[in-house]
């Protein structure tokens, strides 16, 4: 890839403050994009002063919020004058069998992974409708929205949901040169979705060796995706390389969702 693939271009990653999110967030920066992050729990020892340096502005922002939503794609696109890119990638995790997922659980789910999801392509389409010259989301699914999980349904629900929502809107607003694709990780290590996870479990090691025992080639490294490596797709797919890729899903889950993995030697 040469460098600078994005200059000019204005881009909104959501839960830019952490893992998949952040590593979007700099490295689209550290190729000319005028980055948004919107996150509602920034980091800010962490991510001022690179931040600072790239250029990128964090919004505080829950996205579960219409309205906060359409505040950052109003504040995005008064500073650039329009939205190139939307990254949603903030989400949640939601590891509960049906008996004991309560209302208030779904919601939190369904409304982070998916309703925000939804919301965020509204208020950035009608940006990059509006002069004709479109532009591009990506959505951070999961191999769980590929195949569903037996252990998190309502994480799994969410993500098929929004890989369809991809592919909706894909056909929907082609039209209006308007991209939309979807990346789908799994297992990333060192983001605080999995550490918090992994934090909740009652034996952290075998959590670790399991995530990747459950995936080929997380298991011929020896380690769990990393964060940067989700960030490079995303990379792609909102550059001219991707001109005409719309409505995919690209699996970067070393081949979790392949099938059933071969037996540990
Ligand atoms: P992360 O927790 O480090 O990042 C998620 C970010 O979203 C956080 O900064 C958090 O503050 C923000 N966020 C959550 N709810 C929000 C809200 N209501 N409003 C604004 N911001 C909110 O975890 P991550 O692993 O980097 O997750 C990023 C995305 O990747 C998620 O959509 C997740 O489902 C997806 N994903 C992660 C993995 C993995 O193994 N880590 C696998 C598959 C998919």
């Amino acid at each position: 890839m040469t460098s600078e693939m994005l200059t000019g271009r204005t881009a909104v990653v959501t839960g830019g403050a952490s893992g998949i999110g952040r590593a979007t967030a700099l490295l689209l920066a550290q190729q000319g994009a005028k980055v948004f992050t919107a996150d509602f729990s920034p980091l800010h020892d962490e991510n001022d002063e690179q931040f600072g340096e790239l250029g990128i502005e964090q919004r505080q922002c829950d996205v579960r919020s219409e309205s906060e939503l359409a505040a950052v794609f109003d504040v995005a696109a008064r500073s650039s004058g329009r939205v190139d890119i939307l990254v949603n990638n903030a989400g949640i995790g939601m590891v509960k069998q049906i008996h004991d997922v309560s209302e208030a659980d779904w919601d939190a789910c369904i409304d982070t992974n998916l309703k925000a999801a939804f919301f965020g392509c509204k208020h950035a389409i009608r940006y990059m409708a509006a002069d004709g010259k479109g532009g591009a989301v990506v959505n951070v699914s999961s191999n769980a929205g590929i195949l569903p999980r037996a252990h998190d349904p309502v994480y799994s629900i969410s993500k098929l949901a929004l890989s369809g929502l991809t592919k909706s809107l894909a056909l929907c607003h082609s039209k209006d040169r308007i991209r939309v694709n979807a990346v789908c990780p799994g297992p990333v290590g060192g983001t605080r979705m999995i550490e918090s996870e992994l934090d909740a479990a009652d034996d952290r090691d075998l959590a670790i060796q399991n995530l990747i025992a459950a995936s080929p080639l997380a298991r011929a490294f020896g380690r769990m995706i990393t964060p940067e490596e989700i960030a490079q797709a995303v990379l792609y797919l909102v550059s001219d390389a991707a001109i005409m890729v719309s409505g995919t899903l690209i699996t970067i889950d070393g081949g979790k969702s392949l099938g059933v993995p071969p037996q540990p030697e």
